[in-house]
């Protein structure tokens, strides 16, 4: 399951090179090329899934995994002081490359980066419309 027209497949099978952190035979953990942080990394499944919506349910539990041991693994070597994983899909949540991938970001005191959002302030009707929209 692989896309010829896709950069991480392309990396995920090492046509392209990357700095690899970890590999098996369904994931390479590489570092990004424009990291937030030092250390920031991604998650690639080896096949070529657009997004967490065509992410198969057994890869997605895998995939959790993964993350918390490298986080766990990089938190102790790195020192960082925190950490995120960041998750986009679709272009108005900020996805570029089309195959699905998770960031892992070790964060650092004072490492200057915001990933954040404006919290708005929904009425209680608000939130409640919104409640009923999302569980009927
Ligand atoms: P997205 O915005 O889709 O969630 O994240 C795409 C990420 O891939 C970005 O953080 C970007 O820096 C990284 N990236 C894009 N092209 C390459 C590449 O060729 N190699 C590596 N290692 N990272 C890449
Ligand atoms: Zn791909």
């Amino acid at each position: 399951m692989r896309d010829d027209n896709c950069i991480f497949c392309k990396i995920a099978h090492g046509d392209i090179p990357s700095k690899v952190l970890y590999e098996d035979n369904e994931f390479k953990v590489i570092l990004d090329l424009g990291p937030a942080t030092k250390g920031h990394a991604l998650i690639l499944p080896k096949n070529h899934y657009h997004d967490l919506y065509e992410l198969p349910d057994e890869e997605a539990a895998k995939v959790m995994l993964l993350a918390k041991k490298m986080a766990i693994h990089m938190t102790e070597k790195l020192k960082c002081d925190g950490f995120n994983l960041v998750q986009n899909n679709g272009e108005a949540a900020g996805q570029t490359v089309f195959h699905f991938h998770l960031h892992l970001i070790p964060r650092y005191k004072e490492d200057g980066q915001t990933l954040g959002w404006k919290a708005l302030e929904p009425s209680q009707e608000e939130l409640e419309k919104i409640k009923n929209i999302i569980i009927n």
